[in-house]
């Protein structure tokens, strides 16, 4: 069965496709499929928002199945921030680098114990005859005190799960643990009523 994912961000993309393939899902990007979509302006305050505004507005262009992940970091000394706003949190959309930068800055007076933080996934399905269904995921760490590891993307070299930062995971140890695998497998079990 073919999904339209309803992202420009290739790694995210990588996430979802990984994950989703074992089930029989072909997951197509707008390039793929021949179409383009409109780039949806993420004016929700939920991630449940975000993720519907996507994954609606790709159904209905396409006609498709269409699947979006809206995610972010929610970080407990700054009251749940930069949550919705995560990609955009130094500014400029989409700057790994800059966000990471202010996240560490304002924290860097922080102690250990007061660093917790987690990251959020809700992942939405709309179908075209309008049916639709989010799965929210989640995943508990501790923002560190400096970058370590360079894979993964966004906020991955600061985000500590034990002794190591999402960045110094692999792939597959990622998806473990991840708030977009665990996402992911709760929509594995929820989209067998739909197909
Ligand atoms: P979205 O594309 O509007 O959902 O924005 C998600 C933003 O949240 C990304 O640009 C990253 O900054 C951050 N984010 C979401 N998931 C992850 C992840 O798995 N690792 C690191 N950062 C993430």
């Amino acid at each position: 069965m073919d999904f339209l994912i309803a992202t420009h961000n290739m790694k995210k993309r990588a996430e979802l496709e990984r994950i989703l393939t074992p089930l029989g899902i072909r997951v197509l990007t707008a390039d793929m499929a021949g179409i383009e979509l409109t780039d949806v302006e993420e004016t929700g305050e939920t991630f449940e928002e975000n993720a519907y505004l996507k994954a609606s507005s790709g159904s209905e262009e396409s006609g498709m199945v269409c699947v979006a992940d809206d995610s972010g970091l929610s970080v407990d000394f700054l009251d749940g921030a930069p949550g919705v706003y995560s990609a955009r949190f130094a500014g400029e959309h989409g700057n790994d680098e800059k966000n990471i930068e202010k996240v560490l800055e304002i924290m860097k007076d922080v102690p250990k114990e007061k660093r917790t933080a987690r990251f959020v996934s809700v992942v939405c399905c709309c179908f075209p005859d309008g049916r639709h269904f989010s799965v929210r995921g989640e995943c508990e760490g501790l923002i560190a005190f400096e970058k370590h590891g360079s894979g993964g993307f966004g906020y991955d070299p600061i985000f500590l799960v034990g002794d190591k930062t999402f960045g110094e995971l692999t792939a597959e140890e990622k998806d473990k643990i991840s708030h977009r695998g665990n996402a992911l497998r709760k929509f594995a079990e929820e989209i067998k009523e739909y197909i």
